[in-house]
């Protein structure tokens, strides 16, 4: 092209002179443009933007339209050049508008109201123009959409073309908010729906889908204003809608007006709120001294219609703000990168931590002699009687099930007015009790009661010959009998539950194999019986008591059925439509108690009053379906994500529909092939005790509730999204589990402990359960030690043992993340494991772990925060003793490694995360944020060890389900209080991480396209400390002998290079997010995709016209016969190439335009 259209350009600019001369340059340089142009490249149009194209074409206009009469052979090719380029110029519509161009299009229109070439030719002008949203006001005052409704008529095989053009600029107008106003206030919106529907009747043989589409895109930018909305709803706009989506449900080619009913009908769907009495959790906890219990809101009534709509007019151009969003969450202030800042306590604090390091006191006698140091502890700690929360008292005072925080408000607490700061509020209380902890004690009565035969003594001989004979019960009353004592409140006869004593019990567990690994239901039950509550629970959930075992395959991806979130939407809108259908019983409700037991048969029996059990009220809305509200975080209103709950008394074969409506995330990875877990009861006493992903017809999407505004504390939490899953239970009158993600408990967690211990070989394993500190709740939160044993008394091997560089792991610090749990068990296993890979890294380091840093949200069925309300990985920065005592005390301990020198070698938290599928670990490198932000960055200043990405690329190698692709290390502003940002800056560890696991599955690799399981979780936690001993071996100096163990063990260059190969057959690049979903999901007017931008759809009716020109009859000649068909549908979605024999069309097309505009029209 070169400067030619340059040239061209500034002639048509320049044309103001009507001589016929000039005439023909006009018409030459026209007929060379269209040539240029119509061989398509969006590069050419934009070329020719860049050059004044517009502006030149837009002056050319105004000039011949003076000319009276209007002379169509100029004008015609003129505009439809100008819908070709205006339609890729984003300031057309301005520039329309300053070249006056907007007037004479809406006149030249009217003159040719009955001449439909020259009027279709307007018509696309106009709708180009109204594509910006402030030149589409001034044609709605100017009276554009009055002017529109003249062409668009009812149903009629006459002059298709004009009136599609006609909808689609009226489409484009309506995309102003004060147009719609407009067009609401002179009653065109029920007109619109007539219009659809006669169109929906009488086109019976689809040929007329973007018609029919176009309508509803009118309707859909009408019902982005309060008003439309209202309108829409009082012309019974649902209705009709409903009832034509019905008729259309069949025909797969007719989803694009399926997708834009749907998208109506959602966004009119009246707003509610969630039928509960409050958003505010079930569960309080009054906190000690003044800090306000109460989430941050009362509802107020109303307002929650507005959606935050803006009412004025804008331009939406900024489709990239989200990732400017987070480039801008980045930290390039460099020095707060690389600033240390000071400590957030007294420094003489830092002396208490010394005794959580009994492997530095060089004494063989206290390292042989194992609980001494326990003791020790406790002498130091009471010293430091001015910290509250380094009282720990006995576990043995959890013997009162009355007790009940929830009534209890903080007066009560009567704290000591001598106290300069305020309480644990437990403190309080066992103080009257036998206080002493003695952890000695305490381990002996949990194993002597779970050895204790007479434990499980009282036996009913007739329940056990009952279980005896039929090792199936035949009805869940048993099983209610025993597990939830509070649902069979007619037959209870043992208040106390089976946590006091049970028959059925200790017949269940004769039948125990005892087969699962690492578990053990006597300790579990002891465990439990020490945990503090809020609700104070009296029920095990089977599950966690009985054990779970990983099933022999794992489980593939769900795969997404075809419309699976329309048919859901389509159901809600039913509930609305025929609301006599629903039945509306609540049928569970923590709030209601009375709720809890089943009044009418056939109804399901729930129950989530249970460690880490999460289900707030089930309402039944149909025979087989039930809406589910989950219960927010103890002292919050909101975080629903985790749920764990039981049912009872299914029928078999019948699929159940569950709609859990209060969840809060935008998206989920249920959509991309997730599934929940179930464990049956039966099927557990059948010798298969397994968490077994389940569920089908899964999605996620927004619903109609809303959080009142007040509630919502902002704009997150306005928004509440349906988790819905059928399911199929595997047995009649059974009772089933239902979860989130594979559970794990803190009692799970505590009684692994002890069967570790329990199993240790204390000759080569060094082992040590302390106590970091007690919770809020009054649980305690255990820190664990492991190396190995010094090789001998030698002095050299003693050294050797306490100079080894410290690994501090810690997990769950968000509740809802069971997965860390699950990865953090595998790495304790291994490293307990008599493995010889574990045995050479227990003697390169000294692990500190801290299992479960919120142990109080874990038990409450928690998602995010503890007993606070506050997210504990937020607290870092600046920890309150007795808020956040976990987070205070291992930011204290990793103080005090540093003070002495011993800032651990790798800091690592385990995580789940529910948005991504794989492994993968987030790190901090000052270096990459910079880059990644933009930001200039000096080499000479910044010098930064790239240590941070030996251990990730390691375990990219040895992990099958990490990806190191997915990895980041950019420290975020809004990361700034996290454990990993924290550790890394404060305490100067380069290797500080935050490792994530997916809820999902994997995306790559061995497991791609697989769920993960348990057993994949924990073999993470295993190749994690492989990766760990790797990365030991390549960057510390190491002995001779640990090389020359490591050689026997490890070939490490045969594995990392067989596992490249394996890598490299999938080595696509990984993506961060998921490809977009099938179904749209989020019914943000804005944010959906709806093909109206799609250049390629108006050059196509473009060109359609030249064939249609050139086949010279009326209108309807080309489309008309047409069935249901591709050909159709061009227009409205393919892509289609610029005609594959462009040069042929190029010329003809020239030949065409001047064939036709020397005829009179
Ligand atoms: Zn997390």
């Amino acid at each position: 092209m070169g400067v030619r259209p340059a040239l061209f350009l500034w002639i048509l600019a320049n044309n103001k002179t009507k001589s016929s001369c000039d005439k023909d340059v006009l018409l030459n340089i026209l007929s060379v443009l269209t040539g240029l142009l119509s061989l398509g490249t969006g590069r050419r149009i934009q070329y020719v933007i860049s050059k004044g194209g517009s502006e030149a074409l837009l002056q050319a206009l105004a000039a011949a339209a003076q000319a009276e009469p209007p002379d169509h052979s100029t004008l015609l090719p003129l505009l439809r050049l100008l819908a070709k380029v205006g339609q890729r110029d984003r300031k057309f519509g301005l520039k329309a508008q300053k070249a006056g161009a907007t007037d004479v299009i809406l006149s030249l229109a009217r003159r040719n109201l009955s001449n439909h070439l020259p009027l279709i030719h307007c018509l696309w002008v106009l709708r180009v123009c109204a594509s910006n949203v402030t030149t589409g006001t001034t044609l709605g005052i100017n009276g554009a959409m009055e002017l529109l409704f003249k062409v668009i008529t009812p149903y009629s095989k006459r002059h298709i073309r004009t009136v599609r053009a006609a909808i689609e600029a009226l489409a484009a107008l309506l995309k102003s908010r004060s147009n719609s106003r407009r067009a609401v206030n002179r009653g065109y919106l029920g007109g619109l729906l007539r219009l659809y529907q006669d169109w929906h009747h009488k086109d019976v043989s689809n040929n007329y889908i973007y018609i029919r589409r176009g309508l509803l895109l009118c309707l859909k930018h009408v019902t982005d204003i309060q008003l439309g909305r209202e309108t829409f709803l009082g012309s019974q706009g649902i209705e009709i809608l409903f009832s034509s989506v019905q008729d259309c449900l069949s025909c797969k080619n007719l989803d694009p007006i399926i997708n834009t009913a749907i998208q109506i009908l959602r966004k009119c769907y009246p707003k509610e709120s969630l039928p509960v009495t409050t958003v505010k959790s079930f569960y309080l906890f009054p906190l000690p001294g003044n800090v306000k219990a109460d989430p941050p809101c009362e509802e107020s009534e109303g307002d929650y219609e507005s959606d935050g709509e803006e009412e004025a007019d804008k331009n939406l151009d900024d489709e990239d703000v989200e990732s400017k969003e987070e480039d801008y969450d980045l930290e390039t202030d460099v020095n707060k990168l690389r600033s240390r800042p000071v400590l957030d306590r007294p420094e003489e604090e830092l002396g208490q931590y010394e005794a959580m390091c009994p492997e530095l006191s060089h004494n063989i006698q206290e390292l042989e002699s194992e609980p001494e140091e326990e003791k020790s502890f406790q002498d130091r700690t009471e010293s430091l009687s001015s910290t509250p929360s380094n009282f720990i008292p006995s576990a043995t005072c959890v013997k009162h099930p009355n007790y009940r925080w929830r009534n209890q408000s903080v007066t009560e607490m009567e704290p000591d007015p001598g106290e300069k700061n305020f309480q644990v509020p437990l403190q309080s209380w066992t103080k009257e009790e036998k206080c002493r902890w003695d952890q000695t004690d305490e381990k002996r009565d949990i194993a002597v009661a779970a050895q204790d035969t007479d434990f499980w003594d009282e036996e009913d001989p007739t329940r056990r010959q009952v279980l005896a004979l039929h090792p199936l019960p035949e009805d869940a009353a048993w099983y209610k009998k025993v597990f939830h004592p509070e649902c069979e409140t007619s037959t209870n006869t043992n208040p106390g539950g089976m946590l006091e004593s049970s028959d059925v019990v200790a017949n269940l567990l004769e039948k125990h194999q005892g087969d699962i690994p690492f578990h053990s239901p006597h300790f579990y039950t002891a465990r439990a019986k020490c945990v503090k509550s809020i609700p104070d629970y009296k029920d095990l959930a089977f599950p966690d008591f009985w054990g779970h075992q990983p099933p022999p395959y794992s489980k593939p991806m769900l795969e997404r059925k075809y419309g699976v979130q329309r048919d859901k939407i389509l159901d809600d809108v039913r509930r609305l439509i025929h609301p006599g259908d629903v039945i509306g019983r609540t049928v569970f409700d923590l709030d209601e108690p009375s709720h809890s037991s089943p009044t009418a048969p056939g109804c399901l029996t729930f129950f989530s009053k249970f460690e880490s059990g999460n289900l707030r009220k089930a309402i039944q809305v149909h025979e087989f379906e039930y809406d589910l509200i989950l219960n927010a975080d103890a002292n919050s209103n909101q975080h629903h994500q985790w749920f764990y709950f039981a049912v009872s008394d299914m029928k078999l074969a019948v699929p159940y529909r569950f709609n859990i409506i209060n969840c809060e995330k935008f998206n989920s990875q249920f959509n991309y092939g997730m599934q929940l877990v179930m464990y049956s009861v039966k099927e557990a006493l059948q010798g298969r005790p397994c968490w077994l992903r389940a569920g089908h017809d899964i999605c996620y999407y927004k619903n109609h509730y809303r959080c009142r505004t007040a509630a919502g504390g902002g704009m997150r939490g306005k928004f509440y999204y349906t988790l819905t899953f059928s399911i199929k239970f595997p047995h009649k009158d059974d009772v089933c589990y239902l979860a989130y993600h594979y559970p794990y408990t803190y009692s799970t967690m505590m009684s692994h402990l002890d069967i570790l211990e329990q199993n240790r070989n204390p000759k080569k394993v060094y082992w040590r359960q302390q106590t970091l500190c007690q919770t809020l709740g009054g649980n305690l939160c255990p820190l664990i030690t492991i190396t190995a044993m010094p090789e001998s008394k030698k002095r050299d091997d003693l050294e050797q043992f306490s100079s080894r560089p410290y690994v501090f792991l810690t997990a769950r610090v968000h509740p809802g993340e069971s997965n860390a749990s699950w990865v953090m068990k595998g790495t304790l296993e291994f490293l307990m494991s008599s493995d010889p890979i574990a045995d050479l890294l227990r003697k390169c380091f000294i692990f500190k772990i801290i299992p479960m840093l919120n142990p109080d949200g874990v038990i409450n069925g928690n998602h995010r925060c503890s007993l606070s309300g506050d997210d504990l990985n937020r607290q870092w920065l600046t920890p309150s003793s007795q808020l956040h005592p976990t987070i205070y005390h291992a930011k204290g301990l990793l103080y005090y490694l540093r003070s002495i020198g011993r800032a651990p070698l790798v800091f690592c938290d385990y995580h789940g995360h529910s948005q991504k599928k794989n492994v993968f670990l987030y790190g901090c490198s000052v270096k990459e944020t910079l880059w990644q932000a933009g930001c200039m960055v000096d080499t000479a200043v910044v010098t930064e060890d790239v240590g941070y990405r030996a251990l990730p690329k390691i375990l990219d190698k040895v992990a099958p389900a990490f990806v190191m692709n997915s990895c980041s290390f950019l420290v975020e502003k809004s990361r700034e209080s996290t454990a990993r940002v924290v550790v890394w800056k404060e305490m100067g560890v380069l290797r500080s991480y935050t490792m994530e696991s997916t809820y999902s599955g994997c995306s790559h690799g061995l497991y791609k396209g697989l769920q993960l399981g348990t057993q994949e979780l924990e073999e993470m936690g295993s190749k994690f400390c492989l990766g760990l001993l790797i990365l030991h071996l390549k960057s510390l100096p190491c002995s001779k002998k640990v090389m020359a163990q490591a050689a026997l063990l490890l070939d490490l260059e045969e594995e990392i290079t067989d596992r490249t190969q394996r890598r490299c057959s999938n080595s696509s690049l990984e993506t961060d997010d998921e490809p977009p979903c099938v179904e749209e999901i989020d019914y943000n007017t804005d944010s959906c995709s709806d093909g109206e931008e799609d250049f390629t759809e108006l050059d196509q009716e473009i060109q359609e016209c030249l064939s249609w020109v050139e086949g010279e009859t009326e209108d309807e000649a080309v489309i008309t016969g047409q069935t249901c068909s591709s050909k159709a549908l061009r227009g409205l979605y393919i892509s289609s190439q610029p005609a594959s024999n462009s040069t042929s069309l190029r010329s003809t097309a020239v030949e065409v335009y001047s064939g036709f505009e020397s005829s009179p029209v």
